[in-house]
């Protein structure tokens, strides 16, 4: 199987000059090229083959327009019409119903927030034996190896994040590792007063670091909007701003990473909720804010389960898991978000919300979970203040996809 590893990077003033030149390279590459394709396609003519727009990107560089392209490695180059090709690959395959839905690629810009440029083998990068990574036209980078590569990567993607960070990522084959078995299984549900709630009762809150790290966040964004707009002070605020972002999405992932791998180690099979079918039941504020962590958290396990050799279900149904009696299976209709405990009609058991819907979800996956969880217990752990009545504004989350998933 394929893992994602990221390690920070320390690039020289002169290598984040030539970094900062392969990214905007990439960038006018593909903006290029789907200009040629955008302009064929509104001209009636046919879609231009990749073969074709390789070719136009050679000659491009012979003019005097295009002719700083040749100062970055060609394969950086090369790759960027590849990342063309599989965005719109995956929009046509939306539209064809073979993935969820989503736009046309769309052109790049100089503002874009992680630029990313992807060096293959060959383009003649390598680790040096004095542990610099050397990448064609920039130099040899220092690199924090905060861990052992399993095996020898083909690829590296240099990222920079919105805080200013450098990142290289690699991804590797590894074998998978086969845990012992275990006969204990868990339903997990993904929930708003709580991060997940598990059928056997146990309720999962964002541990203190990731909610000091949240609260730092908001607190910098008030500050950002007290200043008055294009002054000094307000730059500075921005910076803040983006710091505390990529403080709190490292402190997210953290927590993600620990808890996957909990629930897969203590797991023989986990079942979770579909997110595109659960999203359908929410609020779009709540929404926007949790989903990014909730896929970024599914992922983990899904990866995971793999690694090790359990089993994760996706499980996607149609009616909110508050409406059946976990104990009875009696469907007694939607409840209102603030109910948090109710008492079945039907068999007069009395069902915790989120402990319910972590059961059904564990038997819509045809997981045997004990039901007896479902009761409300004494002493249940109290929501978070902040995250009871009101909804946090929607925060700009780091997906995995390219800051990399670490392996624990
Ligand atoms: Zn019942």
């Amino acid at each position: 199987m394929q893992l994602r590893y990221s390690f920070r990077m320390y690039p020289s003033a002169g290598q984040r000059m030539a970094l900062a030149r392969a990214f905007g390279c990439a960038r006018v590459v593909f903006n290029d090229a789907l200009r040629a394709r955008e302009t064929a396609r509104s001209a009636g003519l046919p879609f231009i083959p990749s073969g074709e727009l390789s070719k136009q990107l050679t000659a491009s560089k012979k003019t005097p327009e295009r002719a700083w392209l040749a100062e970055v490695s060609s394969v950086v180059l090369q790759q960027s019409l590849r990342d063309l090709d599989t965005a719109y690959k995956n929009f046509f395959d939306g539209l064809k119903g073979k993935r969820p839905k989503m736009g046309p690629p769309r052109f790049k810009s100089r503002k874009d927030t992680r630029p990313s440029v992807r060096f293959t083998a060959n383009a003649g990068w390598k680790i040096t034996t004095g542990g610099k990574l050397r990448l064609p036209k920039v130099g040899d980078v220092t690199v924090r190896w905060s861990r052992s590569l399993p095996s020898t990567p083909s690829t590296v993607t240099v990222v920079k994040d919105s805080a200013g960070r450098y990142f290289a990522s690699f991804v590797v084959e590894t074998e998978p590792e086969t845990l012992p078995a275990t006969d204990i299984v868990a339903g997990v549900d993904l929930g708003l007063t709580h991060f997940a709630i598990l059928s056997d009762g146990t309720k999962i809150d964002s541990p203190r670091f990731l909610r000091r790290a949240e609260k730092k966040l908001r607190k910098a964004q008030q500050d950002l909007s007290r200043k008055a707009k294009g002054s000094k002070n307000r730059a500075k605020a921005r910076v803040n701003v983006a710091r505390a972002h990529a403080r709190t999405a490292d402190a997210r992932r953290e927590f993600h990473h620990r808890l996957s791998t909990k629930l897969i180690r203590e797991n023989q099979a986990v079942a979770v909720e579909d997110l595109a079918v659960k999203g359908l039941a929410r609020t779009r504020l709540a929404k926007s804010v949790h989903d990014a962590g909730w896929s970024a958290f599914t992922t983990m396990l899904e990866y995971k389960a793999a690694k090790y050799g359990r089993t994760l279900i996706r499980i996607g149904r149609f009616e909110p898991t508050s409406q059946v009696c976990s104990q009875c299976g009696v469907k007694d209709g939607p409840k209102p978000l603030n109910v948090r405990t109710w008492t079945c009609g039907a068999c007069g058991a009395h069902l915790d919300r989120d402990i319910n819907a972590a059961i059904n979800v564990a038997r819509a996956a045809g997981l045997a979970v004990s039901a007896c969880g479902a009761r409300v217990r004494p002493g249940l752990v109290p929501a978070q203040r902040e995250e009871t009545g009101t909804h946090p504004k929607p925060q700009p989350v780091t997906t995995d996809r390219q800051a990399g998933i670490s392996v624990l």
